[in-house]
């Protein structure tokens, strides 16, 4: 059952071929057996066997199936899910289990899916490894040829990429502020979609970066991409962010090719140093889209090279402020102290690792009295500057395509001290998220060393059909069919 995906699961029981229980079961054995890649921050085998058991009450007294019935879905350990633990994989919420549900887990219980497993992130989702993780590194389940030192999953949302990519689960939960559902769909070989800001509720998911965290759905293939968004995304009159679009049927949309569509290829985003297999899958990905009978036009996105920094300056100034409410009073860890002031010191010593406390230290410096104009105005200027430049490549063309990482998966542990190299993963996702647009990851080959690459299309505000649509050719161009030495 490892290799059922949403679309073959749907099929499967309304066939009868097996229940909603006999599955549950069957992946909850796997995901006992996944322990090696320390994926999980919490089963809740439970709760995905009550769904499981109402999927099939349902089907038995002849009632039609719910979207999501009995599909087995990760979640980020970012989004609270009520009367089970919420940790955002930090010593701050260990033992913090909220009162209430996010949104986007509440529509995919709705939708009849069974949330299987809480999944390991970087501390507070800031990060590129699933390394700075209050449990420790999750593995990624691929290895390079010849060498056996574990890999990086990617990151923030490695372990919901580990577990999909392993098989493990059909689908899973991720949260892209910078890049963290894409980059480790591209680390691991799955398909993983950031959608517009705005799309998903964020009510309910811990807060990163306000203006740029979004909700987003890591699968298999893009069919189940498109399945698993439509059942996340809406309208949420708790975040007043979340948008009043309607909600298309996406999987509809994806038969519809890519005939006519005018794909942009930006010429910034060919960076030194990128590895010679990326370039050649880039300009194979070019082709493959234009045998499908699409236009590549070749584009310019002028303030593509100044993304990362304004990224590096707007992500922590929002992470500050969102962060200042873990002081040992409210919620969360509170450490012993003799005086309130003492008390927040300590408690935010001892309860934030050291990315989370150079993110708040940074945050704070580049909004402090003296320096505001000199770094977070001037970051919100250039800002608007990379959304216009793709305002206005959207005025002659439907969708960009752009590897989605400037690298494989590198070793664990690689990259751990230095953090501009840490940062510069996030040197392709960046700009849509700073613009708030639509963007896929798509596998879409192997680098010489046998480990997955993978392409980024991007597409206008609300239009993730497009971009699905051009991804699902993508990905019958591309025929990546390749499996992880790792699989349960
Ligand atoms: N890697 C980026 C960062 O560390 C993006 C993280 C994310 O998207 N949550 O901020």
């Amino acid at each position: 059952m490892r290799r059922l995906g949403l679309a073959d699961i749907r099929a499967g029981l309304a066939r009868g071929e097996f229940s909603a229980v006999e599955l549950v079961e069957d992946r909850l054995v796997a995901l006992e057996a996944a322990e090696a890649l320390n994926a999980i921050v919490t089963l809740m085998p439970e709760r995905a066997l009550d769904a499981a058991r109402a999927a099939d009450r349902r089907r038995a007294a002849g009632e039609p199936a719910l979207p999501l019935d009995g599909v087995p879905i990760a979640v980020k350990d970012l989004f609270c899910t009520e009367c089970v633990r919420t940790t955002a994989s930090s010593a701050m919420l260990e033992s913090f289990v909220p009162p209430y549900e996010s949104t986007v887990t509440a529509n995919l219980t709705a939708a009849g899916a069974a949330l299987a497993a809480k999944t390991n992130l970087d501390e507070f989702a800031m990060g590129s490894s699933t390394a700075t993780s209050r449990f420790g590194p999750t593995t990624n389940p691929w290895k390079a040829k010849g060498d056996q030192r574990p890999r990086a999953p990617g990151g923030s949302s490695g372990g919901s990429a580990a577990l999909v990519a392993a098989s493990v689960l059909p689908a899973g939960l991720g949260t892209d502020t910078g890049g963290s559902i894409r980059q480790p769909a591209a680390f691991c070989g799955i398909v993983g979609l950031k959608p517009t800001y705005g799309r998903c509720s964020r009510w309910g998911i811990v807060a990163f970066a306000s203006s740029l965290d979004q909700a987003g759905p890591m699968t298999r293939n893009v069919r189940d991409a498109a399945i698993l968004l439509a059942a996340m995304a809406g309208h949420d009159p708790k975040d007043s962010t979340s948008a009043r679009e309607p909600v298309p049927d996406f999987e509809a949309a994806l038969g519809s090719g890519v005939k006519n569509l005018r794909i942009g290829v930006p010429l910034e985003y060919r960076v030194d140093g990128m590895p010679d297999a990326l370039d050649v899958l880039w300009r194979e990905g070019a082709r493959w889209l234009a045998e499908a009978g699409a236009e590549i036009v070749d584009i310019s996105l002028p303030h593509t090279p100044y993304a990362l920094p304004t990224y590096y300056i707007i992500a922590p100034a929002e992470a500050s402020s969102n962060l200042a409410r873990y002081d040992g009073v409210r919620y969360g860890l509170r450490a012993p102290a003799r005086a309130i002031e003492e008390q927040y010191a300590h408690t935010r010593r001892a309860g934030f690792g050291a990315e989370v406390r150079r993110r708040v230290l940074i945050g704070t410096y580049v909004l402090s009295a003296g320096y505001y104009d000199a770094y977070y105005t001037k970051a919100q200027r250039v800002r608007r500057l990379i959304a216009g430049d793709f305002e206005q490549a959207f005025g002659k063309i439907d969708a960009v395509l752009t590897p989605t990482a400037p690298t494989a998966a590198f070793p664990l542990g690689e990259k751990m001290d230095d953090p501009i190299a840490m940062y510069l993963n996030d040197i392709f996702t960046v700009p849509a998220s700073l613009a708030g647009l639509p963007a896929i990851s798509v596998p879409a080959g192997l680098d010489h060393t046998g480990l997955p690459l993978g392409l980024q299309l991007i597409g206008r505000p609300f239009d993730e059909a497009t971009v699905l649509r051009a991804a699902k050719a993508l990905e019958a161009a591309a025929g990546f069919d390749a499996e992880p030495e790792f699989v349960r």
